[in-house]
């Protein structure tokens, strides 16, 4: 099956997190996306093992999105040559013309592996000669496949920053980003997690900024280019 966009996580909830409104809008807009989570997540702080992933289809399931688990290891995950593979293969096999990759650089050491090893999946999934490569036989019988994009949102982990390629206003569907957030009791606790409200903090200083009352940033892996620069919203210093 294709998709529209792959977004590739450490863990069940980060895209959520990072980019849940835009995700929700997406989908609202009848975008196909599935989203990778690298590793399980577990264990977690207030819930046995297995109750995250519940949570985590629920989540795909309120914001219209595919989900899957590629099964590394929580706290251990690297950019290593089994992970590039593995992504590479399926950028190839769904085909998407976006590409998330969320993380940059952060105190999370999973979070910042999913930088690396994603900008190295959408460049490998490119590239044809795979049987000639020792390791790239899994590449080997899968048409190549260039990405349009490939977009990094914000991760709430790491310092804010000063610049960023683009916003997306997601004030219509916060709501829904903040019953998502909620459902993952495993890792948020009950009944409004002082975290929550921090992180909601974050969307509302970015919406301050732009004038709206949320917003989700993003960078771009290469410069933007647009058919014309009518399709950008008005910001407030114009
Ligand atoms: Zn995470």
């Amino acid at each position: 099956m294709s998709y529209d966009a792959l977004v590739v996580a450490a863990h069940p909830d980060d895209a959520e997190t990072q980019m849940g409104g835009t995700l929700a809008t997406l989908t609202d807009a009848g975008q196909r996306i599935l989203l990778v989570d690298l590793t399980d997540g577990e264990p977690t702080a207030f819930a046995a093992a297995g109750v995250r992933a519940q949570q985590a289809r629920e989540a795909a399931r309120m914001l219209s999105v595919d989900r899957m688990c590629l099964g590394f290891q929580d706290r251990f995950l690297a950019d290593t040559q089994a992970a590039r593979v593995a992504v590479a293969q399926l950028i190839r096999a769904h085909r998407p013309r976006w590409v998330y990759g969320t993380g940059e650089a952060c105190v999370h050491p999973d979070h910042a592996a999913v930088v690396g090893l994603t900008r190295a999946a959408v460049f490998l999934a490119r590239l044809g000669q795979w049987e000639q490569v020792p390791g790239g036989q899994p590449l080997a019988d899968q048409e190549p496949w260039i990405v349009e994009r490939l977009f990094f949102p914000h991760c709430k982990m790491e310092p804010p920053w000063g610049e960023f390629a683009f916003a997306v206003d997601v004030s219509a569907v916060y709501e829904r980003k903040r019953q998502v957030l909620a459902a993952y009791t495993s890792i948020f606790a009950r009944g409004g997690d002082h975290l929550l409200t921090l992180y909601e903090a974050e969307d509302q200083y970015y919406g301050r900024l732009l004038g709206v009352a949320h917003a989700e940033i993003f960078r771009s892996a290469a410069p933007l280019l647009v058919e014309t620069p009518i399709v950008f919203s008005p910001a407030p210093q114009g």
